[in-house]
């Protein structure tokens, strides 16, 4: 029997579109070919569960193999084969997919979503490598005959009587020239682990060495030998397809060091789980995640059915949630569609809330069952919780109860606490409720301090999304204004009724904005005398909150740009109740007092990191005359 025909209409113009186009990553045939072994070889088992097969179904391993010389890559399978007829309906049709006639059939079966076929043109992929294409296939039914089916990469096949004796398929392929790199070992097995790792059908791909036991040596040692056992690359049972309440912590940790050898412990994890109303199973953990932020991005692998798909999970997972590492299996996200399809989609979509709900869930969790954890655990866990925030409004209304303030003196307030915490004292004349907040603890020391003699709390806002944050804060907070600690003196920061009586007079004053301005002699440096606390700085140099903040915003690109190109303006606030002011004013020598005015200002400059070059260098001379 021999048979010579034309591959279906639909495939006329097909094969020059698989081999440039349709896959970018022409090592993935390997993918869809071990993919239809494992999907055969799943469908013999189902048909034995059913009773539909009485025959003995073995061992099921399915294995790879390639020959340099003859230049092929081999898939050998022992599913449930192809007759001839089949051969033709399944391949030869490429439109037509026989997982859906497979499951018209067996609709009954439970788990039948792990039978659907997904790949739309799977098998065909081979031709992005091979020019020639054989396949030699047993069917599993009883008085079959072997079937064998050859193609050159032209809408022409031929089918023949085959020689396979053992049940099962066998796909062969006949590497061309241009992808002679495929037959490699090294090469080979890097496309299994990436791909096949944790395929549900154990694969063998040629053999590794190992030492045994092997009797004893004359001083009673153990003798070992080495050996050859079958190289198995994948693991069928992955984490995530257990039950969580049989797993402990260590399972997840080895888990997580399988999967990311070369990182530092997670802080936790989340097992998903669901079946309805998409099926969705999969482990993410949440990493240690300090600053940075880009690094971290692409770290969630993405399985369809256990077959991994790719790392760019950008669209099915929430963006705030890229930082997380793990995996994802489902067989619910459709493949190799465009991005926008992807995002348009409502199994998309319900899986982006679900996580979202579970994420926000859990942190809830830890935050209840152990504060102190939670808050040891804020500096990693709360940038997450930011960018959640900033970016999901669903995760937001959510995230209130586990969101934590930190205060200068390190403790951690919860928003609706902190608000109580400094309610009272903290808010304005007007009314407004300010937050006082340092982005340097180290820098800004000098007025951390002054906001505290005057029994204000100062946040701790110094993580890369925090100038987002704060931003947020003020837009859901109602009379409320954050403020960072060296925007203004402190009596300016929160204005109250009280004033501090002057000791000087408006002459006084007038001399004394005069002898620092020329001493300052600087134009973006605007000189402002007015009485504070006698025991506040005699000077301090701030920069106005919006002003700066636009400064800020203009350093990560985008329509803020443009104030990067606007002067550094500050402010130069004389406290006119400070000794050392009336001391300035006493002092008769007209070049004295400009040198006291230039070494008070340098000297707020120095308590604020703000001196620094030529600067420091007149200040540190100036200081040892002065001595
Ligand atoms: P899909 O897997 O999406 O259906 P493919 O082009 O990969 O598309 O395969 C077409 C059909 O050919 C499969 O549905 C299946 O019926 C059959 N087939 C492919 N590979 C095998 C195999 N190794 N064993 C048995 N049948 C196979």
């Amino acid at each position: 029997m021999q048979e010579k025909g034309t591959i279906s209409i639909h495939t006329e113009n097909i094969f020059p579109i698989i081999k440039k186009f349709l896959y970018s990553d022409h090592e993935i045939f390997l993918r869809e070919l071990v993919s239809n072994a494992v999907d055969a070889t799943q469908k013999l088992k189902r048909l034995a569960s059913l009773g539909q097969f009485s025959g003995e179904v073995g061992d099921t391993t399915i294995e790879i193999s390639f020959d340099e010389t003859a230049q092929t890559i081999t898939i050998a399978d022992k599913g449930i084969g192809m007759t001839g007829e089949e051969i033709k309906k399944y391949i030869n049709q490429i439109a037509f997919s026989g997982a859906t006639e497979f499951m018209e059939k067996f609709k009954e079966a439970n788990d039948a979503n792990e039978i659907i076929g997904r790949f739309g043109l799977g098998f065909y992929s081979a031709f992005m490598v091979a020019d020639k294409v054989e396949i030699q296939s047993l069917s599993y039914q009883s008085g079959a005959e072997p079937a064998r089916w050859i193609c050159e990469g032209s809408t022409e096949f031929e089918i023949s009587e085959g020689n396979r004796l053992r049940r099962g398929t066998e796909v062969i392929l006949h590497v061309n020239d241009d992808n002679k790199d495929f037959l490699n070992e090294h090469r080979l097995q890097q496309i299994l682990d990436k791909y096949c790792r944790f395929l549900p059908i154990a694969i063998k791909f040629g053999t590794k060495t190992k030492s045994v036991a092997d009797g004893e040596d004359a001083e009673g040692k153990t003798k070992y030998k080495e050996i050859e056992v079958d190289n198995i690359v994948n693991t069928t049972s992955p984490l995530w397809t257990k039950t969580p309440a049989d797993l402990k912590d260590e399972d997840y940790l080895s888990f997580y060091r399988e999967l990311y050898p070369m990182s530092e412990e997670p802080l936790f994890w989340i097992h998903l789980n669901v079946d309805y109303p998409f099926n969705l199973t999969g482990i993410l953990y949440f990493p240690k995640v300090k600053n940075e932020l880009e690094l971290q991005r692409n770290k969630i692998q993405l399985y369809s059915r256990q077959v991994f798909i790719t790392d760019e999970v950008k669209d099915i997972v929430p963006e705030f949630l890229m930082l997380l590492h793990g995996v994802i299996n489902s067989p619910d996200i459709p493949l190799n569609v465009s991005r926008s399809f992807l995002q348009a989609d409502g199994n998309v979509k319900k899986i982006n809330n679900y996580i979202t709900k579970k994420v926000a869930d859990k942190l809830l969790e830890l935050f209840k069952a152990d504060r102190k954890s939670y808050e040891e655990k804020w500096n990693d866990i709360g940038l997450f919780v930011k960018y959640g925030i900033i970016s999901e409004e669903k995760f937001e209304e959510k995230a209130k109860d586990f969101t934590l303030l930190k205060n200068t003196s390190n403790e951690y307030f919860t928003t609706e606490e902190y608000h109580q915490k400094v309610n009272s004292t903290q808010t304005d004349k007007d009314g407004t409720l300010v937050y006082l907040y340092a982005s340097d603890v180290q820098k800004q020391d000098s007025f951390i301090q002054s906001a505290n003699r005057k029994g204000y709390d100062v946040l701790v806002m110094d993580g890369p999304l925090d100038t987002h944050y704060i931003s947020h804060l003020e837009r859901k907070g109602e009379k409320l204004a954050l403020k960072r600690v060296d925007a203004d003196v402190i009596n300016k920061l929160i204005e109250k009724e009280e004033s501090f009586e002057d000791v000087l007079t408006e002459e006084q004053r007038n001399m004394v904005k005069e002898i620092f301005t020329k001493a300052i002699n600087k134009g973006n440096m605007q000189v402002e005398v007015s009485a504070h606390n006698p025991l506040e700085a005699p000077v301090t140099v701030t920069m106005d909150e919006f002003m700066r903040r636009m400064k800020d915003m203009s350093k990560m690109g985008g329509p803020y740009s443009f104030y990067g190109a606007m002067p550094e303006n500050y402010k130069v606030s004389i406290n006119a109740n400070h000794q050392l002011i009336s001391k300035i004013l006493g002092t008769k020598d007209e070049a004295q007092q400009e040198k006291l005015a230039k070494q008070a200002f340098d000297l707020a400059l120095l308590s604020q990191g703000m001196l620094t070059g030529s600067d420091l260098t007149e200040f540190v001379n100036r200081s040892v005359a002065l001595i």
